[in-house]
């Protein structure tokens, strides 16, 4: 049994069973976790409030040198946190291995950015004077996280924050503390100073907590729209604050008559069930042109039937999107090619639902908008790219958009005319790597990327002008 301990202030806190990380397999406990009560996050925000003068006034590289400990113990670890990922999440083991390179490449990346050229220098209308734009950290930044990506999603953030001389606090999901814990005892082994980086387990209220903190100047949240949107909402009214969310989608394949079908069925099964459907960028719709949707969508079924999902990652979430299958299957206008079924026995297994549907009139069905977070796959057949793009742009998200084509035409049309935010080409629209930003538009983020994005959005950039001259000229012929 893992045991769940905080970490304030360079200190592992007492022991408290307030609750449970379960195994969404075999539903055995893994361990048992404290709930941070409203004092633990006065104290985490008051050391990393502390310890961020100090830190910030490392240089940049001597930040960055910390990064290097840390790849070295990512990499030694690496067997047992694939296991660990796997045993908390569900993940299949494939799916976990890719996590933990994508944590490392993400401290890989920190490291080597600490030694890069940072800031601008920008040429003045005055020759005496030489003007800069240099990145300042925000000060504290709050993490809050899910529970899909346990290591990456929290190492996009909090690696970012941390070179660029911000403190952490970080609230991880309280469906993966026992990973999220694994982690913050990394950073500790790092060497990273007492209060650098503070961990605080527990549900929404600790999260809640901090947003309201006044403290926290920036936050770092991924998760579904809605918490998203409460956080935006706080954050507005407090004045002084950012937040970047990244949250939910109801991303898309748009299989065209030329493409390769071959490819095109890889691409769209990898894109439908990775994960059991519940990344971020799950294709949860797959539209296919008309004079290749019969034997696309025969091919589909037949390889969703050979699919081995893992378990969805609770109980309510088999809930929900069961509701959300029965709303479908008792649809006048939808036709089931695949009839989802609840696996008998242990852990939250359920098998894929496929179903095809016209667009046009119906479309306010709400599980043709909304985002289901599981194994639930219409495939939609369209005339031509317009409609295909009508289709794909028809819900408030605007996350990850895949194309299967071999004509250019049509994927600078997609590229130029889909909300997206992560767009790729005969690929599945999933696969993320932390050198480019990860981000979506409309509903799907706001206030800035993460991963290679995040270094962008912790920092305030400000400009810096000196005079080297023995009078002040003004620029736009100002006089003095
Ligand atoms: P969630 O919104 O339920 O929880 C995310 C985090 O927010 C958790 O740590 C949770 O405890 C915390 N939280 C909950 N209520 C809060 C509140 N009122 N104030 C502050 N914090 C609060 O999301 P989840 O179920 O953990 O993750 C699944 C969602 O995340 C999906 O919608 C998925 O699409 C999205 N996601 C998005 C991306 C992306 O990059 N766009 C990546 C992964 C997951």
């Amino acid at each position: 049994m893992f045991i769940g301990m905080n970490y304030i202030n360079g200190l592992w806190t007492y022991f408290r069973s307030e609750f449970k990380s379960i195994n969404p397999r075999s539903e055995e406990v893994l361990g048992e976790f404290p709930q941070s009560t409203d004092q633990e996050v006065l104290e985490a925000v008051a050391a990393a409030k502390h310890a961020q003068k100090a830190w910030r006034g490392l240089s940049r590289i001597q930040r960055g040198e910390y990064f290097d400990k840390l790849c070295q113990i990512i990499k030694r670890d690496a067997t047992f946190l694939i296991k660990a990922i796997s045993e908390e999440t569900g993940k299949h083991e494939n799916e976990s291995l890719a996590e933990v390179n994508e944590t490392l490449h993400m401290a890989q990346f920190t490291f080597s950015k600490a030694r890069m050229p940072n800031g601008e220098v920008v040429p003045s209308e005055i020759a005496d004077k030489d003007s800069y734009i240099l990145r300042k950290p925000k000060g504290v930044i709050g993490a809050i996280t899910p529970w899909n990506f346990p290591y990456a999603i929290p190492t996009w953030c909090v690696a970012p924050a941390l070179l660029e001389g911000n403190t952490v606090i970080w609230k991880p999901s309280e469906n993966t503390p026992m990973v999220a814990q694994m982690a913050m005892a990394q950073y500790v082994e790092a060497g990273f100073p007492d209060g650098v980086i503070n961990l605080l387990h527990g549900n929404g209220h600790v999260g809640s907590e901090l947003v309201y903190n006044k403290d926290i100047k920036h936050y770092c949240f991924t998760g579904s729209y809605k918490t998203g949107q409460l956080i935006r909402q706080i954050c507005a009214v407090q004045g002084n604050k950012t937040c970047s969310l990244e949250m939910g989608s109801k991303s898309a394949v748009i299989v065209c008559a030329d493409a390769d079908m071959d490819m095109a069925i890889k691409a769209c099964i990898a894109s439908a069930y990775k994960l059991s459907g519940q990344r971020c960028v799950s294709a949860s719709r797959i539209l296919v042109e008309h004079q290749i949707f019969d034997e696309f969508t025969k091919r589909f079924v037949e390889e969703s039937q050979k699919v081995e999902l893992g378990p969805l990652i609770n109980r309510q979430q088999l809930e929900k999107v069961s509701e959300y299958n029965r709303l479908i299957e008792n649809d006048e206008y939808t036709q089931v090619l695949l009839k989802s079924e609840c696996l008998s026995g242990k852990g939250y297994f359920l098998s894929p639902c496929v179903y095809t549907t016209k667009w046009g009139i119906e479309e306010k069905r709400k599980f043709l908008k909304e985002e289901i977070f599981g194994p639930a796959i219409v495939i939609i057949p369209f005339d031509d790219l317009e409609e295909a793009i009508a289709i794909y742009n028809d819900t408030d998200y605007g996350l990850s958009v895949a194309v299967c084509t071999n004509d250019y035409r049509k994927m600078r049309q997609i590229r130029d005319e889909c909300d997206f935010g992560l767009g790729y080409v005969n690929l599945p629209c999933i696969g993320a790597e932390s050198f480019l930003p990860f981000g979506g538009v409309k509903n799907s983020g706001y206030g800035g990327s993460s991963a290679a994005g995040t270094f962008d959005t912790v920092v305030n950039k400000v400009t810096w002008t000196v005079n080297h001259g023995e009078d002040i000229k003004m620029a736009q012929g100002l006089q003095v």
